[in-house]
């Protein structure tokens, strides 16, 4: 399976020049909502990242992603593994567990993303399944932008990868590509105009 082709045959790998959320310029954007719109591709996709995470034997009871990036790739994650899915949500800036959502204590919980940049999103998830007694085992997503270590991949862990080295990181492939700081972007230097997405860029 070649997941970037996947990204680009749904019009979800854009090339351009575009801000992401953390105001740095890319010239590639990644909008998984456009490839997860399709069912089919997004049991396809999560039940490859679920056959990996067995392969590792890896126990997990349940599946919770941070909304609302995580939540398409998390449910069918949950599908894929046959366990319960949950998810986080911001509230007033602060990541919490509601609608009724509960963890037991020592529930075996993997976080699952979209995508994992840095990880932020998926490490504030986490703190809150901890915080109701959950114990996080892994993480997980469909790409990683190459920041973080993955399991079966030999890309070292960058200092902004804010994921714990001590727990496993599951996705199916890397997608590397550079960011730039606005003012030290070769395309704004060449006069191109960098434009926002409709959401968060990873
Ligand atoms: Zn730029």
């Amino acid at each position: 399976m070649n997941l970037k082709e996947i990204y680009k045959e749904n019009g979800a790998f854009l090339e351009g020049h575009f801000i992401l959320s953390s105001g740095n310029h890319s010239q590639y954007y990644l909008q998984s909502a456009k490839v997860l719109e399709n069912p089919k591709t997004a049991e396809k996709l999560a039940t490859a990242l679920a056959e990996k995470i067995k392969e590792s034997g890896l126990e997990i009871d349940t599946v919770c992603s941070p909304a609302l990036g995580g939540l398409l790739a998390g449910y069918e994650l949950a599908r894929a593994l046959g366990v319960r899915f949950i998810f986080t949500e911001r509230k007033d800036g602060e990541m919490q567990m509601r609608r009724g959502f509960t963890v037991e204590k020592g529930e075996k919980v993997l976080i699952c993303e979209d995508i994992i940049t840095t990880g932020g999103s998926a490490l504030e998830a986490g703190k809150e399944v901890e915080a109701q007694g959950g114990e996080v085992v892994g993480f997980s997503a469909l790409a990683n932008r190459g920041f973080c270590a993955r399991v079966g991949s030999d890309l070292e862990q960058k200092e902004n990868c804010k994921l714990p080295k001590d727990k496993p990181m599951f996705a199916l492939e890397d997608f590397i590509f550079d960011i730039y700081s606005p003012d030290n972007c070769p395309l704004c230097a060449n006069g191109s105009q960098a434009i926002k997405p409709g959401s968060r860029g990873n």
